[in-house]
């Protein structure tokens, strides 16, 4: 019958939806899929080229996968080598939010879908989705658990703790402390909390890069000129990196080790938290973050609709469907319950 006819050929497949110049529509099942990443610098992102390399080529995609150094023109570089290579689909995880518009314009000219891995992708209208962790949601946990391990460790307030941040360019670090600051800024007020160094703005608290030597050294300034005869009992600190080299110098000042949280449950912070050192950690698990990117990535390969997004985020152009997915804090008590599907995590317990 007619109409019977008429809605089979209206049909799409993956294998015709290939080379068409129908950007909404799907691409050949074993695309180039590029994933550009901002340096390999923290476990999460090494992690990250692995995972994706695997979960790509699993569902049958060719992978091109690239870091780039903390260095924004690499990255704008990489991305357009990854448009000229014939990639379907980019997934970006920005070193700065806000530097990558005419990289990205070019892109979806292009055809190619965009999107933000991780971090928000700033200003500018050519990407199709975020897929991240919630990054104010991160900071609240990050900043609560830092008042619980205080509480746990040593008993009533006051406590001395001091404030760091991750690196400025990336959209992740601000959020991280205006979450931590929803929390601990009550409490800074009424006096359970006292800074110190009165570094207390974002601005002051920042890690360039979040390179975990000028976190050290800075904590170094700050121990000298206000702990000289004084304990410090706790730090915020944004990353595992930054909370082991917060308590690296902390001991060579001659400090009790404080009670820091941290983010990416690195192995060396497992280690540190199951030795009773670092207090916690909060683990965004890069392996659900990563399928839930190819997951989409595969609609978009078929035509068929993405799943729906959780929640938008604007990015100062447009509002950005977001595909938040929930962070959960890690200590020495609930360890072995939250890596017992993770064996190599759950290894690092025994002893
Ligand atoms: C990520 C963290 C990571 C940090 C530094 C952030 O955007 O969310 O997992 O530790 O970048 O690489």
């Amino acid at each position: 019958s007619t109409i019977v006819l008429a809605a089979c050929g209206g049909g799409r497949t993956a294998a015709d939806a290939g080379d068409g110049d129908d950007a909404g529509g799907g691409f050949d099942a074993d695309a180039t899929i590029g994933v550009s990443l901002p340096w390999l610098g923290t476990q999460n992102w090494a992690e990250a080229e692995d995972l994706f390399k695997a979960q790509l080529e699993d569902a049958g995609f060719t992978a091109l996968i690239q870091a780039a150094d903390n260095k924004v023109p690499q990255q704008q570089q990489q991305i357009e080598a990854m448009v000229q290579k014939g990639a379907k689909a980019i997934v970006v995880g920005p070193i700065d939010g806000t530097q990558l518009g005419s990289a990205l314009t070019a892109a979806e000219d292009a055809g190619v879908r965009i999107i933000g891995y991780d971090r928000l992708i700033e200003n500018t209208d050519a990407v199709d989705a975020t897929v991240q962790f919630g990054s104010v949601r991160t900071g609240e946990l990050q900043g609560q658990s830092l008042l619980d391990g205080l509480a746990e460790r040593k008993g009533e307030g006051p406590y001395n703790i001091e404030l760091f941040g991750g690196g400025p360019a990336d959209p992740n670090a601000p959020n991280f402390f205006q979450g931590a600051m929803s929390v601990l800024q009550p409490k800074i007020d009424d006096g359970t909390v006292v800074v110190l160094s009165g570094q207390t703005d974002f601005q002051q608290a920042a890690t360039q890069d979040w390179d975990n030597g000028k976190a050290q050294s800075r904590m170094d300034s700050i121990l000298a000129a206000n702990y000289s005869d004084t304990p410090i009992d706790g730090v915020l600190s944004p990353n595992d990196g930054i909370a082991r080299a917060v308590i690296t110098s902390c001991k060579s000042a001659g400090q009790d080790v404080p009670v820091v949280d941290g983010l990416d449950a690195e192995t060396e912070s497992i280690t540190s938290i199951w030795a009773g050192e670092q207090y916690s950690t909060v683990h965004k698990p890069t392996s659900d973050l990563v399928a839930k990117t190819v997951e989409i990535i595969s609609a978009y390969q078929t035509g068929d609709e993405a799943p729906e997004a959780d929640e938008t985020e604007n990015n100062g152009t447009i509002d950005v469907p977001v595909y938040a997915l929930d962070p959960v804090v890690v200590t020495k008590d609930n360890a072995e319950e939250i890596f017992a599907d993770d064996p190599d995590r759950l290894a690092l317990l025994d002893g």
